[in-house]
Formats: structure tokens, C-alpha cells, sequence
């Protein structure tokens, strides 16, 4: 197991649970505790991560009833819904808990060699469709649904009194952002919703904890992203000869830069017909992500 997961207070009974290095399936969660309860943003991809996580909950909420938040329905951040028991209330957008259902443990068969655990698939138990409130006694998180963006349906969760922010995957410091399950146009749209918000602190769905310029560097590599694509098409390259000829300057030193190939289809599906979001090749697009890798599936350290 890579470096251990560790949880940061970002405010008075607020903590974010980082994992480094935020690569592949190594997602953030946040824990919000307040009145008898606690709010745990997002699980984690296997059992023994979620284990590891509910640990840390019990240690700064022991006895507290628990609302998990889903932000989005990928594995990453869900798998370890189950692992807080039937006890535990599962909130997401209504289209997060229809894509969870669909997709099932598919991410499972991406990485074989992963050590999943006995994954059971907990689906949400309440479902909202623009906001929903969860209160905490005093404390107040707000569930906001924004995009499309990352996915078709993602949901950032908002401490308006403390400033702090979860965004879910529609913002990884220090990460190659993805939208390929997602859209550049609705997530750049999405990023002008958060920086309203002006949150203090932003805590993404990988990578360190952050403030409001991983805003303005997730809106420069989508906005690079955009034109990178249209250069490609204007030149008659396919996505994975636009990639494999790009120069990623700072880029390349963000985690998972072969995200670049699936971020390009989904811009030239976006300059092709305007559409955000349309169902892709996902499967053949990441076989392209391990193209670009030379021949090396991408590196899963969950
Ligand atoms: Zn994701």
C-alpha cells in the first residue's frame, strides 16, 4: 500500500481523508461532525480502505448516526458505501444512484490485481435533484448539484459558515483532471459555480487539500484541453496522435497525464456536435490511455 491515508482537520470538526498520492482510485473523503451526527463525503474503492476510513470516523465521531454523501458514481468513491453498515443513510443526486445501479463493480474488472474486498454495491437510500440541506445541529452542509461536469451527475458539498468546499472529481488538485464520463464545456461552467462560492478551503475528490487557484489551474488545462483538440482536428490527427505529439509542459507533472487521450475525445465530441456529456467508447478509449502509456495499464495503487 502506498503512504497512509491520513485525516486533516480543515475547520472545527471538519476533516478531509487524504490518500496520496491521488492517483487511480486513490480518492479523498470528508468527514463533517456535529449534534449527534456525521456527514462522511465520499467512501473509498476497497474494503479494506473503507475499513480503514470508518476507523478514523468512529475515532473523532464514536457513536454518531452516519449520512454518507456520494458525489459522483464512480467506484473510487462509493465501492465503500456497504462497509458503514445498512444503518448508515446514503444521499446522492438521483442520475449518481441510476449510474451506480448500471455500472455496477465494473472498475473492478479495469484493475484485477487490486485487492478490492468483498465490494457489496450500497446503493443510496435518498435521492435529491438540484440541492438538499444536511444539518448537524448547529452545522449546515449544503448538497449542490452542478454540471453536468466530471460525470453526467456530480454533487459538491458545501460548509457555508466554515467556507470549506468538497468538490468530488470536478476539481484534483495536483491531478490530470477527467472528464472523459464527463464534459469540458459543463465542467469549466461548473468551476465559474464553485469559485462563486469563494470557498476558503477546497478539498477535491484527489489530491491535497487546496484553495481557489486549483480553479484556475483545473480552467487552464481544460481550456488548453479545448484547444489542443481543435488543433488536432484542423491537422487531421486522431486523439491519440494529438496526445502522443503534445507538449504537457507542467502538465506532465500532474498524476495520470494519460487522462489527457479521454480528455481530448471528449473535447472533440463536444466541437463535433455541441453536446455535453454523450455516451463515449469508454472501455476503447481507456485501451488508447494505455496506448499512450506504451503498452502499461495505468498505474493502480488502491
Ligand atoms: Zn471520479
Amino acid at each position: 500500500m502506498s503512504e497512509e491515508p491520513r485525516l486533516t482537520p480543515v475547520a472545527d470538526n471538519v476533516y478531509a481523508w487524504i490518500q496520496p498520492d491521488g492517483g487511480w482510485c486513490l480518492n479523498n473523503s470528508g468527514v463533517v461532525v456535529g449534534g449527534d451526527g456525521a456527514i462522511v463525503v465520499d467512501t473509498a474503492a476497497t474494503v479494506a480502505r473503507a475499513e480503514r476510513l470508518r476507523a478514523q470516523v468512529d475515532a473523532v465521531a464514536p457513536g454518531s448516526a452516519r449520512t454518507l454523501v456520494n458525489t459522483h458514481f464512480h467506484g473510487d468513491h462509493t465501492f465503500g458505501n456497504a462497509v458503514f453498515g445498512p444503518e448508515a443513510a446514503i444521499v446522492a443526486h438521483a442520475g449518481t444512484r441510476e449510474e451506480m445501479a448500471a455500472t455496477g463493480l465494473a472498475l473492478t474488472g479495469l484493475w484485477p490485481d487490486v485487492e478490492w474486498g468483498s465490494v457489496q454495491l450500497a446503493l443510496p437510500t435518498v435521492t435529491y435533484e438540484e440541492r438538499m440541506t444536511l444539518h448537524l445541529g448547529e452545522r449546515r452542509a449544503e448538497l449542490i448539484h452542478v454540471g453536468p461536469a466530471h460525470t453526467r451527475n456530480d454533487t459538491v458539498v458545501w460548509l457555508p459558515e466554515e467556507r470549506v468546499l468538497f468538490t468530488g472529481d470536478v476539481v484534483l488538485p495536483g491531478c490530470t483532471p477527467f472528464v472523459l464520463m464527463g464534459t469540458v464545456a459543463g465542467s469549466l461552467r461548473a468551476l465559474d459555480e464553485l469559485r462563486a462560492l469563494d470557498p476558503r478551503t477546497v478539498i477535491g475528490g484527489h489530491g491535497p487539500v487546496a484553495g481557489g487557484e486549483a480553479f484556475d489551474a483545473t480552467e487552464a488545462y481544460l481550456r488548453w484541453v479545448q484547444d489542443l483538440a481543435a488543433a488536432g482536428v484542423a491537422r487531421g490527427l486522431t486523439a491519440l496522435e494529438t496526445a502522443r505529439t503534445a507538449d504537457l509542459g507542467a502538465y506532465a507533472a500532474l498524476t495520470d497525464p494519460e487522462r489527457l487521450v479521454g480528455n481530448l475525445h471528449r473535447a472533440r465530441a463536444e466541437l463535433e456536435d455541441g453536446e455535453l456529456a454523450r455516451p463515449l467508447d469508454v472501455a476503447g478509449i481507456f485501451q488508447e490511455m494505455v496506448e499512450f502509456n506504451g503498452g502499461q495499464l495505468m498505474t493502480c495503487r488502491a
